[in-house]
């Protein structure tokens, strides 16, 4: 084929193939021009998840009717003069591509109205084609309506994802903004019903029960950090909250979310021994810097930055990090006396670390100190690393528990047993997990048997996560809950999988939501098992709670009775096992002859 140049409409189509991915991006687009515009309010309407209609309102600065046309055009643009404006950008649009782009592939109408003119203009583009443009009547400001977005690129319609994956991208997507301009008056509407309002108050605290569960909210610490040229605020989760991926750690470099895997790292790296492994915080974190600090013309979404001086940011988010996390005292634990140094963390979330013991002298067991973060020589009791993920009884068949004789509670957290061979800790919520779990699972060959509550218990549920129950709500009932909706974002529990019984309903069905995978579609079973295993961490006995000898024993017979119980669902050992040997060594009555 010989070379030709391509049509405007092809080339505008392939271009809008970087900036319009889903039907999230348009609205994406449509916010930051808003905010450009200096809008003091936004409002965002979807219908059929956007597919349908995105449509948004501000009152900003407007567009004269004269310069509507430009607006649609590729590469016209009021926030840009030269190439160097590049390097000082101020404001969330400059590449003059998206009203182009969404145009050429969507029926788009754009309707404004500036301060200076009484009457407002309407422009119509059709597929890339500019089909109206007339006077109308109009508020200052700009209303911006896409509708059947890719209705002439079906192949692009292919990778729409569902309706709730998109909507939720789409509500996520609009809660985030809201919360990073706190000033700035949000709406959001889906198909007729108001999911978000934020007041323009500039309370953020305020927003954020929007982005997260209210008890949860009010558990995120918050972050403010300043040092000149850059400043770093926001919020980060208590080491107590955590999620088993990263998708909700969320940055804004000057106002814009961006994916920066060395931002994301950075704050782990402050959080690190401080989560178990294969967990994640959450966080959403503002760093603000000079324009001539970062590089924003890398993505064509606009959703990467280069940094001038990577290595300051990512110490500086490390240290805000820390800070945030130092200014919240965790809950002092239990000291179980003979522990010795006062200092020892026992906030039962830190990984507990044992100092080795030499092999040639005999060092001490319980060290005072404790300090030196070595490689834990007393192996868990299975004997292998925890594993990663939940491991059912089919999948891990560990040597089953010997018969062990209850010795009582210590710190209201562990078991202590004495078996034939020595002496065995036992974490109570780790084994509890793994009792509930295998009970859990054995149950699920079948309908697992529901037991009705004696009063239903009523669950409110922001926007965000409602959406997920709600198409999760058809499967529920094989896991042994009834739950069914019950208005918008509530939730009525009638009944709760009966071995569950006298469990906290509502933290339960929480879970469900909690640690949604958005793409989450491995077999049936390996969800549901993986889905018993959150329920069960969730309503196990906690560290510290303290139990009757009654409790203690049956927790042990339990868990002397499962198919593995050396570690949790989750992989963690549930126990420590102190041999008889490893006893004689350590108070030398071995070897010393
Ligand atoms: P960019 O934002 O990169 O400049 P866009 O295609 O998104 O490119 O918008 C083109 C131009 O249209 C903007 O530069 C701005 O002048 C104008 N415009 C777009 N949306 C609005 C709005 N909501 N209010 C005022 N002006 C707008
Ligand atoms: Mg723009």
């Amino acid at each position: 084929m010989p070379i030709q140049l391509l049509p405007d409409e092809v080339a505008s189509q392939i271009a809008a193939g970087e900036v319009v991915e889903r039907p999230a991006s348009v609205v994406k687009e449509l916010v930051e021009n808003a905010l450009d515009a200096g809008a003091s309010q936004i409002s965002v309407r979807i219908e059929q998840a956007g597919r349908r209609l995105i449509e948004v309102a501000d009152d900003g600065c407007g567009i004269s009717p004269d310069q509507l046309g430009l607006a649609v055009m590729r590469h016209a643009t009021s926030k840009l003069r030269k190439a160097e404006d590049l390097f000082h950008i101020s404001t969330l649009g400059f590449r003059g591509e998206a009203l182009a782009s969404i145009g050429s592939v969507a029926r788009l109408t754009l309707t404004s109205c500036t301060q200076d003119h009484t009457i407002g203009a309407r422009l119509l583009v059709d597929g890339g084609r500019v089909e109206a443009v007339g006077e109308t009547g109009a508020a200052v400001g700009t209303v911006v309506r896409v509708e059947d977005l890719f209705f002439n690129v079906p192949a692009r319609l292919k990778f729409i994802k569902s309706d709730t994956t998109e909507r939720q991208q789409i509500e996520a997507l609009v809660t985030r903004y809201a919360l990073a301009y706190p000033q700035t008056r949000f709406a959001l509407d889906v198909d007729g019903r108001t999911v978000l309002r934020t007041s323009g108050n500039g309370n953020r605290r305020e927003v954020l029960a929007n982005l997260y569960q209210v008890e949860i909210a009010r558990q995120m610490l918050a972050v403010s950090f300043e040092e000149p040229g850059l400043a770093i605020e926001g919020f980060i989760s208590p080491v107590a909250v955590t999620r088993s991926n990263r998708r909700e750690i969320i940055f804004f470099v000057n106002g814009r979310p961006v994916q920066d895997a060395a931002l994301i790292s950075a704050l782990l790296n402050a959080y690190r021994t401080l989560l178990m492994v294969g967990r994640y915080p959450l966080a959403v974190l503002f760093v603000t810097l000079d324009p001539e600090e970062v590089d924003v013309n890398v993505h064509p979404a606009k959703a990467e930055v280069r940094f001038r001086s990577p290595d300051r940011v990512f110490s500086a988010v490390q240290r805000a990090v820390r800070r945030g996390l130092l200014a919240y005292s965790p809950v002092p634990g239990v000291q179980p006396a003979g522990w010795g140094g006062s200092a020892r963390p026992t906030n039962e979330t830190l990984p507990m670390r044992w100092n080795t013991p030499q092999t040639s002298s005999a060092g001490p067991l319980w060290p005072d100190g404790g300090t030196q973060p070595q490689a834990p020589e007393l192996e868990s009791a299975s004997g292998a690393q925890p594993a990663a993920g939940a491991t059912g009884p089919a999948s891990a068949p560990l040597a089953r528990l010997p018969l062990m004789r209850l010795i009582g509670q210590v710190g209201g957290t562990y078991l202590v047993a004495e078996g034939p061979d020595g002496l065995y800790l036992i974490d109570q919520h780790a084994a509890h997990e793994r009792v509930l779990f295998e009970r859990y699972v054995h149950q699920l060959g079948g309908p697992v048997p529901a037991q009705a509550l004696l009063e239903p218990v009523v669950m409110q549920l922001p926007a965000y996560t409602a959406g997920l129950l709600e198409e999760q709500l058809p499967g529920l009932e094989r896991l042994g809950f009834e739950v069914e909706l019950f208005g918008p974002g509530a939730f009525r529990i009638r009944a709760i999988p009966a071995f569950l019984s006298g469990a906290d309903p509502q933290a339960a069905v929480r879970v469900i939501v909690e640690d949604f995978e958005e793409d989450e579609a491995p077999l049936q079973a390996e969800r549901e098992a993986r889905l018993a295993a959150r329920i069960c961490k969730r309503v196990a006995v906690k560290g510290g709670q303290t139990l009757s000898l009654e409790e203690q024993r049956s927790l042990l017979q339990d868990l002397e009775n499962c198919q593995s119980p050396r570690t949790c669902p989750h992989g963690r050992p549930t126990m420590i096992h102190l041999s008889v040997d490893l006893l004689e060594r350590q108070f030398g009555r071995r070897g010393a002859r």
